[in-house]
C-alpha cells in the first residue's frame, strides 16, 4: 500500500518519506516488562522508508515468523534538516505529530538478542511501521502531556502518558541528530508504554492520541 506523509485533514505534507528512527525502552514499565534493564542513555534504532505502510488501512501480520507485537507510539515527523542540533532548533524542526505502531517479530527479536546479533530482521521488515496521519504541532499544546491508547477488539491494551518517557521528545530529537542527520520527512518514534502483546490476522485495532487523533483499523 502506497503511503505519502499527510495530515489529518488529508491534505499533502510536501515531505518526501525517510527513515524512521527509533527509541527503545523510553519508558520504564515497559522495559520491565520485557524484563530488560533500563538504559542510562537513549537506545537507537532504524525502520527504513520501506517498513512504513499507511495505519489507516489493514496492515499485513507476518505468518510463519513467530509472535508478531504491537508497540504503539507517538510519532514527531521531521520537517528541517537537524545536524547536531539544540533542543529549540528540535522544536522549530517538528512539522507533526502523530501515531505509529512499531511492529515487532518478538521471538525473533528475543533469538537475535541472545546471540549477540542485530534486530533488523525482528523491526526493519515490509510493513513494520503502521504510521497514522500527522496533527500539526500548533495543535499540540503540551508534547508531553499526550495520552497514548490502543485498543485491540474492544480491550484497551495499552493507555500511556508521554509524561512518562525516559528521554523527552526534543532532548531525544537533539541526541538522536548527533548520530544520525534528520532530513525533511524522516520520523521519529518515541517509544512504547507499557501493554504490548501479540496482534494477529483479523484483529481490530483503535489507537488513540490524547483527543487529537484516533485512527481505527484491522490486521490481516
Ligand atoms: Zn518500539
Amino acid at each position: 500500500m502506497q503511503y505519502t506523509h499527510r495530515f489529518k485533514d488529508n491534505s499533502e505534507t510536501g515531505l518526501p518519506l525517510g527513515k524512521v528512527v527509533c527509541v527503545g525502552r523510553n519508558y520504564a514499565d515497559h522495559a520491565a516488562e520485557l524484563n530488560n534493564p533500563i538504559p542510562t542513555e537513549p537506545m537507537l534504532f532504524i525502520k527504513p522508508a520501506s517498513s512504513v505502510v499507511p495505519l489507516e488501512q489493514p496492515f499485513v501480520v507476518p505468518q510463519g515468523l513467530g509472535s508478531v507485537h504491537f508497540e504503539t507510539e507517538m510519532s514527531i515527523l521531521i520537517g528541517e534538516r537537524l545536524q547536531h542540533t539544540d533542543l529549540s532548533a528540535a522544536r522549530a524542526g517538528i512539522a507533526g505529530v502523530g501515531l505509529a505502531l512499531d511492529l515487532t517479530l518478538r521471538d525473533m527479536q528475543d533469538q537475535l538478542k541472545k546471540k549477540g546479533l542485530p534486530w533488523e530482521k525482528a523491526k526493519a521488515f515490509d510493513g513494520a511501521c503502521p504510521m497514522s496521519v500527522f496533527v500539526k504541532p500548533d495543535q499540540v499544546a503540551d508534547l508531553q502531556a499526550q495520552q497514548i491508547r490502543l485498543t485491540v477488539n474492544g480491550d484497551l491494551r495499552q493507555d500511556g502518558n508521554s509524561r512518562q518517557m525516559l528521554n523527552q521528545v526534543l532532548p531525544l530529537i537533539s541526541y538522536i541528530s548527533s548520530f544520525f542527520t534528520l532530513e525533511p520527512g524522516d520520523v521519529v518514534l518515541t517509544g512504547t508504554p507499557a501493554g504490548v502483546g501479540p496482534v494477529q490476522a483479523g484483529d481490530q485495532l483503535v489507537v488513540e492520541l490524547s483527543d487529537l487523533l484516533s485512527v481505527e483499523t484491522s490486521a490481516q
